[in-house]
């Protein structure tokens, strides 16, 4: 099979495909999307023992590159669930638990999910996360838990959603007010809690979105893109000084 084989169909998506952009050359590297994530979605901490066990849950990770002899170069990249319209992940599962849906979002449907790991090994991103256990919320930290985010248990694969809660609910006030889901409604929680405004969220197939634009820049670029995964995340190159 070359590199470019399409191994699943491409996906049509008429109104919405859900994109997120991440400005490199805005990104500080403070973790705040990360905090935020974890709060928004109930994420199990799972403490240092089993972080070195490689248990670790969070859902975004911020990634160092650094030359120890230029670090102005040094450059931090925020790496969640590329939501890839050709989706490693969803052809090996064997309950169909990873699901592409017409919104291009790449949804894991917890009750479908028995443990196999398979979606996690074949995801080149290394972004899905697997519950090793239930993980425990003591009081009183339970009371900020969200009631908005399905709870998952032990044997169970997560990973990014995009915070399809606050999806579905601007998709809700847009259905009563007759009208589509407008360019910046949706905030995902990382995206709200940026300090620097790294992190663009829209629709992919409206052509005056933000999104849109900035996949046109010639700093955009996908990770990874070369394996034909087609991702929904489009990465903007960080800014070099000339040396
Ligand atoms: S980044 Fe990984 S988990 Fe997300 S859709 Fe792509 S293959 Fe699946
Ligand atoms: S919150 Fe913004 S600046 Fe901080 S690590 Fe995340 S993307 Fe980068």
């Amino acid at each position: 099979m070359t590199p470019n084989a399409i191994c699943t169909p491409p996906h049509d998506h008429d109104t919405y495909r859900w994109s997120m952009v991440v400005d490199l050359d805005k990104c500080i590297g403070c973790s705040a999307c990360t905090a935020a994530c974890y709060a928004e979605n109930n994420i199990g901490v799972a403490g240092l023992e089993q972080v070195l066990k490689g248990r670790e849950m969070s859902w975004l990770r911020v990634e160092r590159y650094l030359d120890s002899d230029y670090p102005e170069k040094t450059t931090f990249l925020p790496m969640l669930c590329q939501h890839c319209d050709n989706a490693p992940c969803e052809a090996v599962c064997p309950v169909y638990a990873p699901h592409h849906s017409k919104e291009g979002l790449n949804n894991q449907i917890y009750n479908r999910c028995i443990g196999t790991r398979f979606c996690s090994q074949n995801c080149p991103y290394k972004v899905r996360r697997f519950n090793w256990f239930t993980w425990e919320t003591p009081s009183p930290l339970n009371l900020q838990l969200n009631p908005d985010v399905t709870a998952r248990s032990k044997g169970v694969m997560e990973k990014c959603s995009f915070c399809i809660q606050r999806i579905k609910f601007a998709h809700g006030i847009a259905k009563d007010e007759n009208r589509p889901v407008r360019d910046g409604e949706i905030q995902p929680a990382c995206l709200q809690s940026c300090p620097t405004g790294a992190l663009i969220f829209g629709n992919l197939m409206d052509p005056g979105s933000r999104v849109r634009k900035l996949a046109a820049d010639p700093r955009a670029y996908q990770v990874l893109g070369y394996l034909n995964t087609k991702p929904a995340v489009i990465y903007l190159k960080k800014v070099l000084p000339e040396i």
